[in-house]
């Protein structure tokens, strides 16, 4: 049975998915307003008991398809493992174990346990050894456990194949079959995969019984003649590109989609504060507020309305110019109604598309089932800023310098006289006061710009291939050790990749490729490159330094030779990247 997600628009509700009230509670505390559309297909299936294959790429909202039915169904009271959730990559195993402890935040008997490569075992051993309800492993170090215990998974009964594709192309599958032979047959099977191509559809025929099949609509569909533009970033950054897109963007109204009450309260709050006439609007706001904000983006007392899709269903304001999909809409078909906001009775609309690195293939499904290109844009600089914020108040003056009624001429010659300064000198006394609060000059634009890195033009060709759901993530965040959590900014790989050679951290190797800028190498592929195929979490990793025609990347000591074996086949841009131990003296 297959089930076409989203060609019908439905409106959900968790209450009514039959979900556990505890989990209920932690959706309700993580701030979800509805099921995004692999949730509504997904969610009863799983809560009925049905194994099942869910064709999702990560932004669907997937990792919540699976984890609210299954910690539903657990026996909490069994302190034993019941669910196992595979993953490809130490990143994805922990993000996914992260999400089962925030959706399990009501239920303080359900612990969660992340089996990984790279760290030591005994704490991992302990840890289901103490009753781990939930398991959430990469295969490779699920299989050392398992030579050593081989009844670990006796107890499993609820298996997830996450990224099932991924699995199989950094080479599981012999890996998942020692893994299968390790559970109870009678086990619940459920398998995401952003593709089904022939190997998985052997895994599932083998390993998964009568397994209902779910996806998101690929019907095409037809979209307004609106301009559309996507831009790269990095979740953490998402504020700042948006400030500074909203500089460049000539808007008359928008409206902006986020998926959480609290991005709606937070996105308005930070545009608030450089003065833009915003407001909030979620299901937590009364009907009349509601409409109060509606009537004043209408008539222009406000210009940004800040929305979850639940909140903004069946707004409709002709004076919308640009929508903004500030976070990824679950599927085709919201974006495409999500824009059809824009471009009403006649005028031009825009839309605009924040991509996180794990979010590509969402974007190319858009463009697939759209039958349409989202152009990509580049992160005004300070530059492109000064030069709206310099057209901007031309516009301004215009109108003023060419009134020839202008009630302020007495005033004028009272004031030079007073102030006893030339009309020049008045004028730029002038300007200050109106552009305070602003800068007028590169260097002051450049000040006040937070320094961010966007997608450079020499890593395009290898995102494509390397960070497919959920891993690119890592790639151009964690440029140096520690940096898990931080959250801020971080300086331009230019100024990162000038920086001096820097005493090794401590445990950490130098290792050495042959290639540099010269071949179009940054540092975020390198990571990535590295995060992806050798399995490593992003603290592992240490500073990478790119030079002209070499690049130094710091690894773990511990373990080196099986990691360069790993990598031993890896390209970056386009060539083999042949990581040797670089020894100084
Ligand atoms: P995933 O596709 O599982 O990687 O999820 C993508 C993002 O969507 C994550 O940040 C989730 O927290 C978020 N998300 C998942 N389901 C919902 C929902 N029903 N409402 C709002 N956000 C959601």
């Amino acid at each position: 049975m297959t089930q076409e997600i989203g060609t019908t628009p439905e409106v959900g509700n968790f209450a009514t998915l039959g979900l556990h009230p505890s989990v209920l509670a932690a959706i309700t505390a993580v701030g979800y307003e509805e099921p995004s559309p692999i949730q509504i297909q997904s969610i009863p299936l799983i809560m009925a008991g049905h194994d099942m294959i869910g064709q999702a790429q990560t932004g669907t909202g997937k990792t919540a398809a699976f984890a609210l039915p299954i910690l539903s169904r657990i026996d909490a009271a069994r302190r034993e493992a019941q669910v196992l959730v595979l993953a490809p990559t130490r990143e994805l195993a922990l993000q996914v174990a992260t999400a089962f402890e925030s959706f399990a935040a009501q239920m303080p008997s359900v612990n969660v346990v992340a089996i990984y490569g790279g760290a030591p075992m005994g704490p991992q051993l302990k840890a289901i050894r103490n009753g781990a309800q939930v398991i959430v492993a990469t295969p490779g170090r699920l299989v050392d456990h398992l030579s050593r215990n081989g009844g670990l998974l006796s107890t499993i009964k609820f298996l997830v194949l996450d990224e099932a594709d991924e699995m199989l192309k950094l080479g599981f599958m012999d890996d998942l079959e020692v893994i299968f032979n390790a559970m109870p047959d009678d086990r619940q099977t459920v398998l995401f995969s952003a593709t089904l191509p022939a190997s998985i559809r052997g895994i599932a025929e083998k390993h998964l019984r009568s397994p209902q099949q779910v996806k998101i609509a690929s019907k095409t569909q037809t979209v307004a003649r609106i301009d559309q533009a996507h831009l790269m970033v990095h979740a953490d950054q998402k504020v700042n590109a948006i400030l500074r897109l909203l500089e460049v963007e000539d808007f008359d109204a928008m409206i902006g989609f986020v998926r959480t009450k609290q991005a709606t309260l937070d996105i308005a709050a930070a545009l608030e504060a450089k003065g833009y006439k915003v407001a909030a609007l979620n299901g937590d706001i009364a009907q009349n507020q509601r409409e109060r904000v509606i009537d004043s983006l209408k008539d222009g007392r406000l210009n940004i309305v800040i929305a979850t899709d639940v909140a903004a269903r069946g707004l409709d304001v002709p004076r919308i110019t640009h929508v903004f999909n500030i976070d990824m809409p679950y599927d085709p078909e919201s974006y495409v109604h999500r824009i059809g906001r824009t471009g009403r009775a006649g005028r031009d609309g825009r839309a605009l598309l924040l991509v996180t690195p794990r979010e590509r293939r969402m974007l190319q499904v858009i463009e697939r089932v759209t039958g349409q290109k989202v152009a990509e844009i580049l992160l005004p600089d300070a530059k492109v800023i000064l030069q709206a914020r310099i057209r901007r108040l031309t516009q301004d003056l215009t109108p003023r310098v060419k009134d020839k009624e202008n009630q302020n001429v007495e005033l004028l010659a009272h004031l030079t006289t007073e102030l006893n300064c030339s009309v020049e000198e008045l004028a730029l006394g002038l300007l200050a006061k109106t552009t305070e609060g602003q800068a007028f000059t590169l260097a002051g634009v450049e000040r006040e710009q937070p320094v961010m890195t966007s997608r450079s033009r020499d890593d395009r060709g290898q995102r494509g291939t390397r960070d497919g759901g959920g891993r690119g993530d890592g790639a151009g965040r964690s440029e140096s050790r520690g940096d898990r959590g931080d959250r801020g900014e971080r300086s331009g790989d230019g100024a990162r990749e000038r920086r001096a050679p820097l005493a090794l951290s401590e445990g950490k190797v130098r290792c050495r490729t042959a290639l540099g800028i010269r071949d179009g190498v940054a540092a975020r592929n390198l990571l990535g490159a590295i995060l992806n195929e050798g399995g490593l979490s992003r603290e592992a990793i240490g500073r990478i330094q790119i030079r002209e025609s070499f690049s130094l990347v710091e690894l773990p000591e511990e373990g080196l030779e099986r990691l360069l074996g790993k990598l031993k086949d890896t390209r970056v841009a386009g060539k083999a990247l042949k990581l040797r131990r670089y020894r100084e003296d």
